[in-house]
């Protein structure tokens, strides 16, 4: 049976990462097509938009999406793509997997955390920031519901359960934000009653952020609220070796986009030598979304095994001499 998704080639480096990333899913032969739709300075560039309808309408049609990095043109009037695209599709949970791969610089190993990020509430509402007309003062709104703890909640012990993971853990403020963080806290417990063979912890944001750089094995699947969602993603990234491995997915009630976390990476841009596993690994994540999960764990193995053997064909930022292509190449070997 094929399956279509929405491809957004992205700027800078994004084509190059995507063309890699491609290749490789094609070696898989698992019946994907491709439906190619643009967003960012191309879009701008090709169609004087930053998101055309007919790449909104693509996203919406195929329900899937594979995403290059986009380029935010700085300065008034521009909004930022991703957050407009997790306004229009309600993309709710921002999964980050940090896990540990051989021969990196990272100071860990054995590492495999899920941060599940509510993404559409807390304290990153545009609607709910003001200043007052003398500019001293500045105003933000933090706002919690119960429908949106109870959801991303629940998604992460649904996907926590799905990939037979044992423990999660609650990140919050509670202790200080009582009306907010308090409110996130006892949904969070109240879902935690659904779910009696994973198990549940409970941690304040500021305690988190030392465990995880003193005993980050301790962490399985980590479930927080936006702001501290971001920043704890980050630091799980850091952990694991920096952005060259850290993918993303964006999962919502109107559909679901998966996309490296680095940006377009204007400076190695047209050289060739991008690194296309963060993207790849999210392609391997959208691959489980598909129900072809066989099929992300070869793509996750074959990076695995590339990175154990140091082969030469990977990028400069891994310690090899290769390029996008010639990495696609050792990948595709190791399938
Ligand atoms: P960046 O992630 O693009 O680059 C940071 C550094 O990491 C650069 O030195 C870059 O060369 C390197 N790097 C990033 N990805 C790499 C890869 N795959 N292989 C090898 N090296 C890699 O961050 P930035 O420079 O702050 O942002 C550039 C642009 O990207 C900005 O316009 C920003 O708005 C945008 N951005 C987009 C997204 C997204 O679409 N999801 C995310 C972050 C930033």
């Amino acid at each position: 049976m094929s399956k279509t998704i929405a491809v957004i080639r992205g700027d800078g480096i994004g084509p190059e990462i995507v063309q890699a990333t491609l290749r490789v899913l094609d070696s898989l032969r698992c019946g994907l097509d491709y439906r190619f739709a643009e967003a960012g300075m191309a879009a701008l560039e090709a169609q004087g938009e930053l998101l055309p309808q007919a790449t909104l309408d693509a996203i919406s049609a195929c329900g899937v999406a594979l995403k290059g990095p986009l380029t935010t043109p700085i300065g008034d009037g521009f909004s930022s793509l991703n957050v407009e695209l997790r306004r229009r599709f309600d993309l709710y949970a921002n999964v980050r997997p940090a896990i540990s791969f051989p021969n990196t610089k990272a100071r860990y190993s054995g590492i495999d955390i899920l941060t599940v990020r509510e993404n559409t509430e807390g304290a990153y509402l545009s609607e709910g920031q003001t200043v007052s007309a003398d500019g001293e003062t500045a105003q933000s709104i933090i706002r919690i519901t119960r429908r949106g703890s109870e959801r991303i909640v629940r998604y992460a012990f649904e996907l926590a359960r799905r990939k037979g993971r044992k423990k999660v853990t609650v990140v919050h403020k509670a202790n200080i934000m009582k009306t907010t963080s308090g409110l996130f806290l006892n949904v969070a417990r109240e879902i935690a009653r659904d779910y009696p063979e994973i198990a549940c912890n409970e941690m304040i944001v500021d305690n988190t952020c030392m465990q995880l750089v003193m005993r980050p094995e301790q962490f399985d699947v980590i479930v927080t609220t936006n702001l501290f969602g971001d920043i704890l993603s980050d630091l799980c990234a850091g952990l694991v070796g920096g952005l060259g491995l850290a993918p993303g997915s964006n999962i919502g009630s109107g559909a679901a986009i998966f996309e490296a976390v680095h940006g377009s990476a204007p400076d190695i841009a047209g050289k060739g030598i991008a690194n296309p596993c963060a993207l790849l690994l999210a392609a391997a994540d959208m691959l489980d979304h598909l129900d072809l999960v066989a099929q992300g764990t070869r793509v996750r193995a074959a990076i695995r095994a590339t990175l154990a053997a140091a082969d030469p064909r990977m990028t400069p930022d891994l310690g090899g001499s290769g390029s996008s292509e010639r990495f696609a190449d050792a990948l595709i070997e190791r399938l």
